[in-house]
């Protein structure tokens, strides 16, 4: 598998809008039935990207090629894009007035009946529509609309599927029933699914494999995981979750010898998550105080100042602002 021809690739593709430049040579390859996720700020590239990867516009340098096969530029299609690759947009254009089922039937209208109804059957089974295929797209939840968008994308059968931000404004039940209804499409179909997001979460969550887009270059790419644990620098520490970027030298006069994430410049990484708060003191925690302390449901964030720096930690209850705590590391491997 690891040497077979990759089924979708980008290979050192740039774009500039005048001095812009929007996407930096970037290179990029999938395999049949991954998932990969873009992870950027807004202005960051990621629609740019997209739009290239689904030929929808000429790149001023590189290659977009399919089963080891390059396509043809789109300035010299008459139509461009290419028929194996969809592209979901934020702001699908479905008719508000019929039905899903009319929706992803209207994209196979030239198809011949029999098979057009199987397919539409098989269509609201991958995106989990069954139970709204008669409704009116007016009718229906944000990410309702947004499977019927993915439905009618696949409607033709797609060898690469591109999701721009799928997850905008959806509520937490409809944006995990999304992405299992994107990962069942890509076990199913076994094509290569590219999505966009500025939210970490999202991306953390639903792609195989991550990359972390900084002013149209890949700053790190690796498994949700990797990127997380052991980001490349501050920036992607910050992207993808809260981070406490310390300088290593005064969080060793505290805690030495601990397993932080190194980073560049001779600074470790502690996520909140790595840190314990305790009410009494004992061997191995240091005293602090608690500055904020906001609840977010499943847990506390709190701000503890420990001498000059700001740490961020979660707790289970809620502590009062100004109260002396007790920190540690939690006893975990890095
Ligand atoms: P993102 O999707 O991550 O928000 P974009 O790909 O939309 O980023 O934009 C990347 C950069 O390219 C931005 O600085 C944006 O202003 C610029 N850009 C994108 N599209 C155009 C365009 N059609 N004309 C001029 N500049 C553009």
């Amino acid at each position: 598998m690891l040497n077979a021809t990759p089924l979708f690739e980008l290979r050192t593709v740039t774009k500039s809008y005048g001095k812009q430049t929007a996407v930096a040579p970037l290179s990029l390859s999938l395999q049949a039935g991954e998932i990969f996720g873009l992870l950027g700020a807004s202005g960051a590239g990621k629609s740019t990207l997209l739009r290239l990867a689904a030929n929808l516009i000429n790149p001023d340098a590189g290659e977009v090629w399919m089963e080891g096969v390059k396509l043809e530029l789109p300035s010299d299609m008459l139509i461009p894009g290419h028929p194996d690759i969809k592209i979901v947009h934020q702001d699908y254009h479905l008719s508000a007035m019929l039905s899903v089922r009319e929706n992803i039937r209207y994209a196979l209208r030239y198809y011949e009946k029999d098979y057009r109804d199987a397919r539409i059957e098989e269509l609201l089974a991958l995106c989990q529509l069954q139970n709204q295929a008669e409704q009116p797209i007016k009718l229906l939840s944000g990410g309702e609309k947004q499977r019927t968008a993915i439905a009618q994308a696949l409607a033709e059968e797609a060898r690469v599927l591109l999701l721009d931000e799928p997850f905008a404004h959806l509520d937490l039940p409809n944006n995990r029933r999304l992405a299992e209804t994107i990962r069942n499409i890509v076990t199913e179909t076994q094509a290569a699914c590219i999505f966009v997001t500025h939210h970490a979460a999202d991306a953390l969550s639903l792609a195989q494999r991550l990359g972390v887009l900084k002013q149209g270059s890949l700053v790190q790419t690796g498994t949700p995981e990797e990127i997380y644990q052991h980001p490349a620098n501050a920036y992607v520490a910050g992207l993808c979750g809260e981070a406490n970027v310390l300088d290593r030298a005064w969080i060793a006069q505290y805690f030495a010898n601990q397993p932080w994430h190194e980073m560049p410049e001779n600074k470790v990484l502690i996520r909140p998550e790595a840190l314990a708060l305790f009410k009494r003191p004992a061997a191995g925690r240091v005293e602090a105080q608690v500055e904020r302390c906001i609840f977010e449901g499943s847990r506390y964030r709190v701000n503890v100042r420990l001498a000059e720096e700001m740490l961020v930690a979660y707790h289970s209850i809620a502590l009062a602002e100004g109260r002396k705590i007790h920190l540690s590391p939690k006893n975990r491997p890095a």
